[in-house]
C-alpha cells in the first residue's frame, strides 16, 4: 500500500486490490450506522423558512456522537442576523458550526428541540458518513510508430514527446478515457494499448462525523458482518 494524499477530511491511496473488493467496501460507507437528526419539534418560528425546510436543513448537519443511542438538541434563537449549527447545544457535537439554518430579523425567535438518532446511509443520506471511490491503474503500451500530435489529445496531459517518440509521465494519472487509443483507430492503426493492473488507487472522503481512517475500516467491519451472515445462512 502507498500513501499519496492524506487531509483531514481526505485519504487517497493505491494498493494492489481486485475492483470487485474495492467495490463492495465502497457500497458498504452506508451500512455504517451514523448519527443525525430525525426528530424536530418546533414551536416558535418567525424565520422566512418553512418548519419543513428548516427540519431538513438540520437533518443534514453532521453531527459527531457521544455516548447513548440517541442525542437531545436544543436551539433558542433571536433575532437579529444568520441562525448557525453552532447554536444547537446537546449531546451531540456539531461538525460544522457555521452552518447557516436560517435567518431571523430584529425581534423574530426560533425554538426548536430535536432528536437525533443512528441510521444508515442506505436508508437516508444524511446518515452518510462520507464516500469512497476508486480507479483502476494501467500501464500503458506506446508503439515507436505513434504519431507525435496525439500528445494533444491526452486531456490529462500525461502524454510527451521524448527524442521521436511519444512516451507517457504519471501513468497513474490516467483515467482510462481511450481518447489516445480512438485516435489511432481512427487512422486506421492501433499503435496504442492500454492494460489493466492489479493496483487501484483509492480515496476516502469523510463529511466529518468519522475520520477517513475510521470510515474504511467500519465499511470493512459491515461488509465482513453481512458476509457471516451470507455464510451462516448457506450452511
Ligand atoms: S487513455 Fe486518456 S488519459 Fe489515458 S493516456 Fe490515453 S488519452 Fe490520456
Amino acid at each position: 500500500m502507498r500513501l499519496i494524499n492524506k487531509k483531514d477530511n481526505q485519504i487517497e491511496f493505491q494498493t494492489e486490490m481486485n475492483g470487485s473488493l474495492a467495490n463492495a467496501i465502497r457500497r458498504f460507507v452506508n451500512q455504517i450506522p451514523i448519527l443525525a437528526i430525525e426528530d424536530v419539534e418546533i414551536s416558535k418560528n418567525d424565520s422566512p423558512l418553512y418548519d419543513e425546510t428548516i427540519a431538513h436543513r438540520l437533518g443534514l448537519i453532521p453531527l459527531k456522537a457521544g455516548k447513548g443511542k440517541e442525542a437531545k438538541l436544543n436551539l433558542k434563537a433571536r433575532g437579529k442576523g444568520i441562525i448557525l449549527a453552532k447554536e444547537l447545544e446537546g449531546n451531540a457535537e456539531v461538525v460544522y458550526g457555521e452552518t447557516p439554518i436560517t435567518f431571523l430579523k430584529k425581534g423574530e425567535e426560533l425554538n426548536i428541540v430535536a432528536t437525533a438518532k443512528f441510521g444508515k446511509g442506505v436508508e437516508h443520506s444524511k446518515f452518510s458518513p462520507g464516500f469512497i471511490f476508486y480507479r483502476d491503474l494501467v500501464k500503458i503500451n506506446i508503439d515507436k510508430n505513434c504519431p507525435t500530435e496525439i500528445i494533444n489529445k491526452c486531456p490529462k496531459k500525461i502524454l510527451r514527446v521524448e527524442g521521436k517518440e511519444v512516451v507517457v509521465k504519471n501513468e497513474e494519472e490516467c483515467d482510462i478515457c481511450e481518447a489516445c487509443v480512438k485516435f489511432c483507430r481512427k487512422k486506421g492503426k492501433n499503435l496504442i494499448s492500454i492494460n489493466p493492473t492489479k493496483n487501484i488507487r483509492i480515496t476516502v472522503e469523510s463529511f466529518g462525523q468519522l475520520s477517513v481512517d475510521d470510515i474504511f475500516k467500519k465499511a470493512i467491519d459491515a461488509l465482513k458482518q453481512d458476509l457471516l451472515v451470507v455464510a451462516k445462512k448457506i450452511k
